[in-house]
């Protein structure tokens, strides 16, 4: 699919906001679930969590899981918590844990409370752990993990009770305290759920709650040395916490009768309920943590928010706002199956609010210079050009303009066929916001490169046609020579090739695009393009969409988007 957003599409004259504009879309199944629960009183007010593992930067599946959980409770008044789901300290990091808190913000949500953490209920936790040993419900099991392997079955065979299975009550609760004291080393053995080795579901078949990790804890230090698994933590924390509906993705349909088997088998304050909804995938891009954390650990890409990864980081770094994101997350809805989307969706959200939102600029990517031979030397005026067709509120832009000025190259013919709508010798050209000119003639190099253009203005264009009838063929922009902004331009392109570039068993860095980014050096725009500010990406007129890096040192600009599709794959 090639969605087409031309930049000269009817332009709203709404003001930027980070919320989309009221969804007309029919409500999803789960806005359907949520209002059934609030009409039949189920719930008082909705509680929904959004719980990132801190273990790597938030990417755009996530950014659609977060417009779920914060958007229901936003609909329908209730509340939703930002908790770090932080079991496992071994991938976990403070720089994640940042990176996340920022992400969200910047999607344009606000937690209820304070932050959450997994970690601040390990104590609730353990002695809801020891509740289970005490009603004999959890057992400790020294099984090696291949042994474990061995002993769980597979999907078509049963698996086999632990030799360790029918130990005491008591000799479990001194076991697991010594798993706590430290008494054993990382693999020596686990907690497990006594639930069923024969249950057709594997993760039925006493599932581990808690295992040795050595390792400190990026919130509680050396406290523990024992760890909850997911599934043990997960929907006690949901409980703890009050969450009405835990939402997730498919994935975990299969652990949600486990998630029901502890509430149930323990005195939990509230028992929450899981809903399962489908994970987004995008074609040509890689949506796993696991995955884009291999392409910053063996430097494919230039860290979690290079312009060219799918992060919400990296998003924005090229030029993304939250209301294209939030908008995409609304537009592709919310399933019950997974499903892959054609990231050509996620352009066209991009493409449709820069179009809507963005500033206009002139720039020249590969300038020529061209003398305007019957202006004065000396002269130089002000034009005035909008900041925005059809936003008032976008202010004006002053653009000098004086004898000698830049164009690009690609501007430029000596000869050319009607269908050339640029600057020929003998033909004319509009600069935009400024005057018709003919060119007259060039100046090449010793390789015969033009280096140089003669032109004259047509005296009177400025906001009119020629007097003499003779019309110029197209409009080119355009940029002053004494008064100008020079700056770097990085293009991106896809970062892979393939569609599917992780599909089955296929090592998705052998489909890295090796043109996903090229500089242009040596670029030159509008003075006022000197004083950008990284928040706001223009559009470069006929070039495309561009914000200023934030991390440069001298003023650069990353292309967020081309005006219209051209990608090939
Ligand atoms: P990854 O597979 O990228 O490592 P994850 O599921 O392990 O992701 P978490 O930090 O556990 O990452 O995710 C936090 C929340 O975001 C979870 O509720 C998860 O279901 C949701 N989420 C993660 N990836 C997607 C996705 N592609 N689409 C929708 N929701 C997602
Ligand atoms: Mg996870």
């Amino acid at each position: 699919m090639t969605v087409d957003s031309t930049p000269s599409s009817p332009l709203s004259t709404h003001a930027q906001e980070i919320a989309p504009a009221k969804s007309v879309r029919p409500p999803h199944f789960l806005e359907q679930l949520v209002q059934k629960d609030i009409d039949q009183k189920n719930i008082n007010k909705l509680v929904t969590r959004f719980p990132p593992e801190p273990n790597g930067y938030l990417h755009i599946g996530h950014a659609k899981s977060i417009c779920l959980n914060f958007g229901l409770a936003e609909t329908f008044g209730g509340v939703c918590h930002l908790r770090f789901d932080d079991t496992n300290p071994a991938k976990e990091d403070q720089e994640y844990i940042d990176a996340i808190i920022r992400d969200v913000k910047w999607l344009g949500y606000q937690w209820d409370g304070e932050i959450r953490f997994a970690s601040s209920y390990f104590e609730q936790l353990h002695d809801w752990a020891v509740h289970l040993i005490e009603q004999g419900n959890a057992y400790v099991c020294h099984l090696t993990a291949d042994e474990a392997r061995e002993y769980r079955g597979t999907l078509t065979e049963p698996g086999k009770n632990s030799p360790f299975r029918d130990r005491s009550i008591d000799e479990n609760v001194i076991e697991f305290s010594k798993m706590r004291a430290g008494e054993y080393d990382e693999g020596a053995c686990v907690l497990r759920a006594k639930i069923d080795m024969a249950s057709p579901n594997i993760n039925m078949r006493d599932p581990i709650m808690y295992r040795i990790r050595k390792q400190s804890h990026h919130q509680t230090g050396d406290k523990w040395c024992i760890y909850p698994n997911y599934d043990f933590a997960h929907g006690q924390e949901d409980a703890i916490e009050g969450i009405t509906h835990s939402i997730c993705t498919l994935e975990f349909a299969d652990h949600r009768p486990l998630y029901e088997w502890f509430s149930s088998h323990l005195p939990v304050p509230h028992t929450p309920k899981q809903y399962e909804f489908g994970r987004l995938s995008l074609n040509y891009t890689v949506t796993s943590k696991r995955k884009l954390k291999q392409l910053v650990d063996e430097g494919h890409v230039d860290g979690w928010d290079d312009p060219r990864m799918p992060t919400i980081a990296g998003l924005r770094r090229r030029g993304v706002s939250a209301s294209a994101i939030r908008k995409f997350c609304d537009m592709i809805g919310v399933a019950k199956s997974d499903g892959t989307v054609d990231v050509a969706m996620l352009d066209h959200a991009i493409r449709d609010d820069l179009d809507k939102n963005a500033p206009r600029a002139m720039c020249v990517l590969a300038p020529l210079k061209v003398v305007l031979t019957n202006y004065p030397e000396d002269k130089t005026e002000t034009m005035v050009a909008p900041g925005h067709p059809n936003r008032d509120d976008l202010g004006e832009r002053k653009l000098p303009f004086s004898r000698e000025i830049y164009i690009d190259q690609d501007d430029f013919r000596e000869e050319a066929n009607k269908k050339y709508k640029r600057l020929v010798i003998a033909k004319r050209v509009r600069l935009r916001n400024a005057y018709v000119i003919e060119a007259d003639s060039c100046i090449k190099d010793a390789e015969g490169n033009i280096i140089e253009v003669h032109a004259r203005i047509i005296e009177g264009t400025l906001g009119h046609n020629p007097e003499d009838g003779i019309k110029p063929k197209g409009v080119i922009q355009w940029v002053d020579v004494k008064q100008h902004a020079t700056f770097d331009v990085t293009l991106y392109e896809r970062l892979f090739t393939e569609e599917s570039p992780d599909a089955g068993d296929k090592s998705f860095v052998d489909y890295m695009n090796p043109d996903s980014r090229k500089l242009k050096q040596q670029c030159v725009g509008e003075i006022g393009l000197s004083n950008a500010s990284a928040g706001t990406t223009y559009q470069f007129e006929r070039e495309g969409y561009f914000c200023r890096d934030e991390k440069a040192e001298t003023l650069s600009f990353n292309r967020t988007i081309s005006l219209r599709d051209t990608f090939v794959g």
